[in-house]
């Protein structure tokens, strides 16, 4: 059985040969100034968020918890989701952001991956999830539709089969993502 961790489904569709280095040719991470400074924002937010009214989430009441772990065998997939509201209108997936811009897709498949986690631990249909932009103090509502969850369920099935088969990737065609990666050294054949 091979797992994988939704945040490579996130990784794959910004770039699939970072999630290809991470699995066939791994290599110590450096932490980027972005990843370090979203941890030290999410602890903020964990505090601001204890004291925060659903309303955020344009919900009425609910339960919520935080740093979830999730994983699922039947899909093989692994995840820590930052935050569950457990409320009378549903399970709702919130993933907390260090940007101003808009959930992307990348996010959106991210977000995906955890409703899918959820539906299979809880045994309910998850429809809607929320992408938090900590800079904005704001909270994103996102549809989780069929059709994406079919997509996110082939995203995966892809990335297992590029691990099995060791096979690389074509390269992000956005070069800049290639400035900052820490994984750049080994895509000598795109520069
Ligand atoms: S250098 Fe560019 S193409 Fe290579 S892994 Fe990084 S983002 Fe992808």
């Amino acid at each position: 059985m091979s797992f994988v961790r939704v945040n490579d489904i996130k990784q794959y569709f910004y770039c699939p040969r970072i999630v290809f280095y991470q699995y066939c040719m791994p290599v110590e991470k450096k932490p980027t100034w972005k990843m370090e400074q979203g941890k030290v924002e999410e602890e903020r937010i964990d505090g601001l968020e204890k004291r925060r009214k659903l309303s955020a989430y344009r919900l009425g009441e609910g339960k919520r918890q935080f740093h979830v772990w999730l994983a699922s065998e039947r899909l093989e997939l692994t995840g820590k989701l930052d935050l569950l509201i457990e409320s009378p209108a549903g399970l709702f997936p919130v993933d907390f952001k260090f940007t101003t811009r808009e959930p992307s897709r990348n996010h959106l498949f991210q977000l995906c991956g955890y409703a899918l986690l959820l539906e299979d631990a809880y045994c309910r249909e998850v429809n809607k999830g929320f992408i938090y932009l900590i800079p904005k103090n704001d909270a994103a509502v996102l549809d989780l539709t069929p059709e994406l969850k079919a997509e996110t369920l082939r995203t995966l099935e892809e990335i297992r089969s590029m691990i099995e088969h060791e096979r690389m990737p074509p390269a992000t065609s956005l070069r800049n993502r290639c400035v900052d990666c820490e994984y750049r050294n080994f895509c000598a054949d795109i520069f």
